[in-house]
């Protein structure tokens, strides 16, 4: 039995001040004061609490929209560089997350899905690689190709078609089940029908790169979608008088939503607009990160398209293309764009993303949960990360 001792965890619910978190096989068979519980004879103990002093233990954060990092583009997953972004990811207290894919023609979105599948497996069955252990693919984010022409972004307009169960059925069998996740436009014809098939198939369906009204958003919700895909980011915009998709995804508290907290594709001041309508349990942080992310300024690959990348934005024809935001920034940014505490800000990280996709004992540290856990300073910096129990 591994136990890890610091002078604060985050469960992230609750707070535990000097707390011990039992580890046996991997899994987290217990957490406790230390003024509650001994630690065991037999015990390896990992104390955090003399390296870190000021360092908070909390769940390792979940992504579930990201295209890349690292300088890979997860739509061009090679096996042989993959370990590469999940080294990058894990630096940045990830420990799971949901590669995600750009429009792109059907057959080419098939074989990136394929691959994507295999990663997915194959760090499934041996969570370690070269005895390494690192962030995981949890899951694959279909972002398109069902998505609405007028809020698009950067989706090639040639490669977005009109939902059928069909299509949705053939990007599935490619990801042989893998799929976890997919953003689409509740207003597009045949979405409804597409919609409640996911959610047949539990696939946490997204509303987002919509143009919807506030009626056709409500009918995507009533037919299955349970959260917002990059809120305010391709939407239509809210009007008071014409409310539109914005209205429902910030004031339907059974709808979780998700927002790239980079300070630039949405304004700080809006970021606080987003985490007081949502609040501490329905906000979700996402990074929408590309290739580009860790890397130096230049041009990546971003699914089909290449972008620009200057100064922390990413750029095709005038438009942000994703982002070069990291989990832990996202977090630190909260903390300072709403006012959230530190931990309230790792919930929108970790439990918050994890229950909203429907990803069970994951995002939290507690008895039957995977002992993913990164050590934070007060400020949010990542200090160590540990993956299954084991310090990546
Ligand atoms: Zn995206």
């Amino acid at each position: 039995m591994i136990v890890l001792r610091a002078n604060r965890l985050y469960t992230p619910q609750e707070e535990i001040e000097n707390p011990l978190v039992f580890v046996e096989d991997g899994i987290v068979t217990g957490v406790f004061s230390e003024t509650a519980r001994e630690i065991p004879r037999n015990a390896t103990v990992i104390d955090l609490s003399r390296e870190y002093p000021d360092a908070v233990l909390a769940p390792g954060f979940i992504d579930i929209h990201m295209h890349g990092g690292a300088g890979l583009d997860v739509m061009r997953p090679s096996a042989g560089e993959l370990p590469r972004l999940n080294r990058f990811l894990t630096k940045h207290g990830v420990t799971g997350y949901f590669p995600t894919t750009v429009t792109a023609p059907v057959e080419q979105t098939c074989v990136a899905l394929g691959q994507l599948a295999d990663a997915i497996e194959a760090a499934r069955t041996s969570p370690t690689s070269n005895g390494e252990v690192q962030a995981q693919p949890l899951g694959i984010h279909l972002e398109g190709p069902f998505l609405s022409h007028q809020r698009r972004g950067v989706h090639p307009p040639e490669n977005l078609i009109e939902p059928t169960v069909q299509i949705f059925e053939r990007l599935l069998q490619a990801a042989r089940g893998q799929v976890s996740m997919m953003t689409i436009a509740p207003e597009l014809p045949g979405a409804l029908e597409v919609i409640a098939e996911a959610a047949r198939r539990k696939v946490c369906v997204s509303i987002g790169h919509s143009d919807a009204k506030v009626e056709a958003a409500r009918a995507g919700v009533r037919a299955g979608a349970r959260h917002a895909t990059h809120t305010f980011n391709a939407m239509r915009p809210l009007d008071h008088r014409d409310p539109g998709i914005l209205a429902e995804v910030l004031t339907d508290e059974h709808l979780t939503a998700d927002i790239i907290a980079d300070g630039i594709h949405v304004a700080p001041e809006v970021v606080q607009l987003f985490l007081n309508a949502k609040g501490k349990t329905g906000s979700v942080l996402i990074t929408d990160a590309t290739a580009a992310t860790g890397m130096p300024d230049g041009t990546y690959q971003l699914g089909p398209i290449q972008v620009e990348v200057k100064d922390g934005r990413c750029m095709m024809d005038g438009k942000l293309a994703g982002s070069v935001l990291t989990m832990d920034r996202a977090v630190r940014n909260i903390t300072r764009f709403g006012g959230w505490s530190l931990r309230d800000a790792v919930r929108a990280a970790t439990l918050n993303p994890a229950l909203a996709v429907g990803l069970k004992q994951i995002g939290v540290i507690a008895p039957g949960a995977e002992a993913n856990l990164v050590v934070l300073s007060s400020k949010g910096d990542v200090r160590k990360t540990f993956i299954r129990g084991h310090a990546a």
